[in-house]
Formats: C-alpha cells, structure tokens, sequence
C-alpha cells in the first residue's frame, strides 16, 4: 500500500442483481417492480418513464432513447471535471468530443464541468448524446449560502444531474451523510438525477471497515428514499483510497462492494428495486482498466476523474471493449 493517498484520512495527497421482476423500458432501463402500497409520492412518479426525468426525456434525442441495451442496468459513463477546464476549454473539449462518442448509444455519457462551464457546455451539447452534470448542490431553495448553488439554478443552467457526496467535497468541505441526503432530495425534488458517491478510506479498508462504512453512508445517506427515487439516483462506489492515485480497485475488489451495497438496498426496498439501481465504479479508471471492470456484471459504468479530461480519452472510455 506504499505510497497511497490517504485522502479522507486527513493526510496529503489526492448482491448479485437478477433479472427477477424487472420489465425493460424504453431506454434499454428497468422499472423496479415494486409494491403499491407505498408513499403516494410513488403513486404520483410510478407511470413515468425510466430514468423517470423530465430533463432526461428532454435532453436526450430520440435515437439515443430507443436502443435497448445488452445489460440489464443502461451503463453510464461520467466523466468529472473537477476543478478543471475553463469555459473556453469545456467548449472546446465538446466540439472535439461529441463526434467521437456520437455512434455511442449503448450507454450514456456524463460529462461534470464546474459551475462556470455549466451553461456553455449544456448548450454545447445540445441534440448530442451527452447530459450534463454539476458537481454539487445546495438543499436549499435559495438562501444566505455565500458560494453554493440550489437544485434549480442547476436546471436552469442545463443540467439534468448532479454528483453528491463525492469525496472531495466529504473531505475538504466536511460534508456529511446528512448532508448528502438533503443534497440528494432536493436534486431529486427539482427534477435532477444524483449521483451519489460512497467509498471507504485507505485506512478504513486496511481496517476491514468497508462494509460497516458503505452500511452507515447507505442508512444515512439515503435514508428516506423511496422506490421511484431509487428507480432515477445513480451511485458510485469510489474508494477514496483510488481516487487520483493510479491505483485501481481490483474488478473482483470492486464488484464485491457493490453487490454488499446492492445487498443493503435489496435488504430495505426490495429485489426489484436493488436490481435496478446503476452502481458506477470510480478510482483511476483509464481507457486500459475500464474494459475489465466493465466486464463484471456488477459493474454498471465510470465515474472518472483524470481521464474524462481529455477528448480521446473520454472517448475511449465510452467506447469501452464490449463483448
Ligand atoms: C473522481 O473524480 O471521482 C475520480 C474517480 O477521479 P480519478 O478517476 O482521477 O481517480
């Protein structure tokens, strides 16, 4: 483990899903077969659409809706930006981007600028196969919050997701699992889809906490979502250990994780609902890593870092080997 970040540790440095009870949707998605008798919020969310956004059904074009997909869950590849690019940059990565991923229609594309490039790339990747993500979000509607940005400012500047819980805002800004599932009711109150970022320290890993930490960020983090809620977030285990570190979870490493966090949500909502939750990998995945851990069934897309940054890069990425 020498020479590792220890990022999240205050230190320098950067349930296998069966097809059971699943109906494919129009987007190559599933709706979770679940059980009436739930919150009449459901009753109101349940005749919507897979992924079940009205900013999704808008920004995609019709040709990318209709494939159904090979896997079960549709892959999703996201690339974020960090503190990277500036509006000239973004735009510039999109205009060489969006033909070298256009052909791509067996999964979607993510890309997360900062706030600045927000509104410049989501009207540069209008009618392309590409949405759109911010990298964070304020619960509130609007308020004395100096530097943050409420889940409607987002859609107006053309997002239709957001990431939540990443762990460089967990770390550097102190964000709790609270936090995180305010954060991820209000995106998903406004129409945005989350994507929701959990994943174990170095030393809780070397520890054997993994799993006692993936438990508490799903009790917490999630607490209170419901089936239809379930049916649009998008998680992503990222151990914190992997992220910017050249040092990759194993497939296997990271299969195992999601199916013990599919295992938690199968335990609260139900098979449907676990079978249909998208889990990304995210950790140093790279054009030459992304095709084995894709490989694993578990496994249902990227959330990349470092090598979303580049136009051949991302690309690569989303044209990953596939079977
Ligand atoms: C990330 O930013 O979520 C990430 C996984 O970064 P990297 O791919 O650079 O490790």
């Amino acid at each position: 483990m020498g020479g590792l970040s220890r990022r999240g540790n205050r230190e320098e440095g950067p349930g296998a899903a069966t097809d059971k009870g699943l109906r494919v949707a129009r987007f190559g998605g599933a709706f979770p077969t679940v059980n009436a008798a739930t919150s009449s919020r459901f009753q109101e969310s349940s005749t919507t659409p897979f992924p079940g956004h009205k900013a999704y059904e808008e920004h995609y074009p019709d040709k990318y809706k209709t494939k159904r997909s090979e896997r079960v869950r549709r892959p999703v590849i996201a690339g974020n930006w960090k503190m990277y690019k500036t509006i000239a940059e973004a735009v510039d990565f999109v205009a060489k981007v969006k033909p070298l991923v256009a052909a791509a229609a067996h999964c979607e594309i993510i890309v997360a600028p900062p706030f600045t490039a927000l509104r410049a790339v989501a009207e540069a990747v209008k009618g392309s196969n590409i949405a759109v993500a911010a990298q964070d979000v304020h619960w509130d509607k609007e308020g004395a919050h100096t530097g943050d940005v409420s889940p409607a400012m987002l859609r107006e500047a053309g997002c239709t997701h957001v990431i939540i819980g990443h762990s460089e805002r967990r770390h550097d800004h102190g964000e709790s699992d609270e936090q995180v599932n305010k954060k991820a009711k209000a995106a998903l109150a406004a129409g945005l889809i989350p994507i929701i970022c959990v994943g174990e320290t170095l030393d809780e890993r070397e520890a054997g906490r993994t799993e006692e930490v993936l438990k508490r960020q799903f009790q917490r983090g999630f607490a209170g979502l419901t089936p239809p809620d379930f049916s649009r977030i998008i998680v992503a285990y990222e151990p914190v250990w992997a992220i910017g570190t050249g040092r990759t979870a194993t497939p296997e490493m990271a299969a195992e994780s999601h199916r013990y966090f599919r295992g938690l949500v199968r335990g609260q909502l139900g098979e449907g609902v676990a079978a249909t939750l998208r889990i990304l990998y995210g950790g140093s995945v790279k054009p030459d890593n992304v095709g084995g851990l894709m490989a694993q069934e578990e496994i249902d897309g990227a959330l990349v870092g470092g090598a979303s940054l580049k136009p051949d890069s991302l690309s690569a990425l989303v044209n990953y080997p596939r079977a």
